[in-house]
């Protein structure tokens, strides 16, 4: 954070300092209370299973600059602390946020999508770290408090703020595009993702829709030119839209041939054709990197640059990532999981060139609602006509992937109650040489099996 006092950020929160030096400068502002260093803000967030006004005891002791609540105790210390009250601490966080970016003034790139947001916010970090020092949403942080803390994370010197915006719910992605204000947006995709809180496909396009038309007519939007709402994303932007993707886009990929490293590809940006190399797997990784490409070029960053930096990236955990163990090439995507990354994961183990025995082993997807048990069976079909070897899944839901698997023509299909069940048969019958794709929603934790051969 650049350097601002408290008495600022009380403004943008429109709340009371009641005590302490409001010309005191600070530099971080947390709302987990176990972080807290000395001379950070602390803003006690109020959830359904916690209040953090209980922990300003120990906050205080910790150092802390100031705290932001909504209710002071008579028990709390009065000196070395300054109190900043307001109405209602999660509010106020967003308008310290919303405040900070309007006084800081970095270029704010917003990014959202039912698929590989976090995937794409770290391409697209790094190439715009090539122009400018860039500052990216820290993991997932893509909430109504991740927003306001990325925002509020942006240093002195760091000039654009790549920003992950998430929603489960309608009308949440507008409360985050109100607060970045974003100078320029990705959407990857807009899919399945979330639909038991949003309804209809349609409903998931319109609000994805709200961060893009939320960027000025200076601005730059760059769309997925293989979304079918990409057309209508568009027609709701004043800013000057580019589109990318693989085999379509003002910037796309085109020749992919993967191996278990990567993808080597060639990159056309409006006729001028690069090759390049992402160490990642899979094929909508390469679309996701097209979407980062399509943003540094609209941003005067040379295609070969961009085809450069690619070599060396580097992805938040647990997205396609590749880990070989005594031989066996683990592709760990267990971070989570829907319907489209399903099928892509899984797309991209049946595409590795290579010999071994090819193995599927999934977890449920969550967030589907009524559309549960068909997505499932449709994962289940779909992955029945890619040649894998075999298809196991762990946990009751997810057995619905492996039977249908199996009745649409996929001999060797099991379903284990847990994840130990699942290694020890896996451990019996794996081999050098061999992938498997380790793939599920968040609370699947398909990552669970990867212990269990890193010790044998
Ligand atoms: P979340 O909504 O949980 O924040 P996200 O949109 O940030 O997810 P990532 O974390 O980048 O997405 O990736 C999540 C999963 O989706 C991973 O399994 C990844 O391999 C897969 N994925 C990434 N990009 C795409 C894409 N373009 N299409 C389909 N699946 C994708
Ligand atoms: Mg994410």
């Amino acid at each position: 954070m650049k350097p601002i006092a408290l008495q600022t950020l009380a403004d943008f929160a429109d709340g009371t300092l009641h005590h302490g030096d409001g010309t005191r400068l600070v530099t971080q502002v947390t709302t987990d209370s176990r972080k807290v260093g000395h001379g950070e803000v602390f803003v006690a967030l109020v959830g359904d299973r916690f209040d953090a006004h209980d922990f300003i005891p120990q906050v205080m002791a910790a150092g802390a600059a100031a705290v932001v609540v909504s209710r002071r105790d008579s028990a709390w210390p009065t000196s070395g602390c300054a109190v900043i009250e307001v109405k209602d601490t999660l509010l106020a966080l967003q308008d310290m946020a919303r405040g900070y970016r309007a006084w800081h003034q970095p270029m704010i790139i917003g990014l959202t999508g039912s698929n590989g947001k976090t995937s794409t916010k770290d391409l697209t970090a790094l190439i715009m770290g090539l122009r400018v020092q860039t500052r990216a949403t820290f993991g997932n942080l893509n909430n109504h408090i991740g927003v306001p803390l990325t925002l509020l994370s942006l240093g002195e010197g760091d000039e654009c703020g790549v920003v992950e915006m998430g929603m489960n719910h309608p009308g949440e992605l507008k409360v985050l595009a109100d607060i970045a204000l974003p100078d320029a947006a990705i959407v990857t995709n807009v899919g399945l993702a979330h639909i038991e809180y949003m309804g209809s496909r349609d409903a998931i396009g319109w609000e994805k829709a709200t961060v893009p038309a939320n960027v000025h007519a200076e601005g730059v939007v760059v769309l997925n030119a293989n979304d079918p709402y990409t057309p209508l994303i568009s027609r709701h932007c004043q800013a000057t839209v580019f589109t990318a993707g693989t085999g379509a886009g003002d910037v796309h990929a085109f020749d992919l041939r993967a191996s278990g490293e990567g993808t080597r590809f060639k990159l056309d940006f409006a006729g001028e054709i690069v090759e390049t190399f992402l160490p990642i797997m899979g094929d909508h990784m390469v679309g996701n990197a097209a979407l980062a490409a399509c943003m540094g070029w609209a941003h005067g960053i040379a295609p070969t640059d961009i085809a450069a930096a690619f070599s060396s990236a580097k992805l938040t955990g647990g997205r396609m990532e590749t880990k070989l163990v005594q031989g066996i090439l683990f592709i760990d995507d267990s971070y989570n999981a829907n319907p489209d990354s399903m099928r892509a994961g899984l797309g991209t183990l049946a595409a590795l060139n290579s010999a071994g025995q090819k193995i599927a082993v999934l977890g449920r997807m969550g967030e589907l609602g009524p559309h549960a048990v068909a997505e499932h069976q449709g994962v289940g079909q779909f992955a029945a006509g890619l040649g894998l070897t075999a298809l196991f899944t762990v946990g009751e839901e997810a057995a619905q992937i492996s039977s249908a698997a199996q009745s649409a023509g996929l001999a060797t299909t099991l379903n284990f109650p847990t994840h130990e069940a699942c290694a020890a048969h896996l451990k019996q019958m794996l081999q050098p040489g061999d992938a498997v794709l380790l793939k599920g929603s968040r609370s699947a934790g398909m990552e669970k099996i990867l212990p269990h051969f890193q010790t044998v």
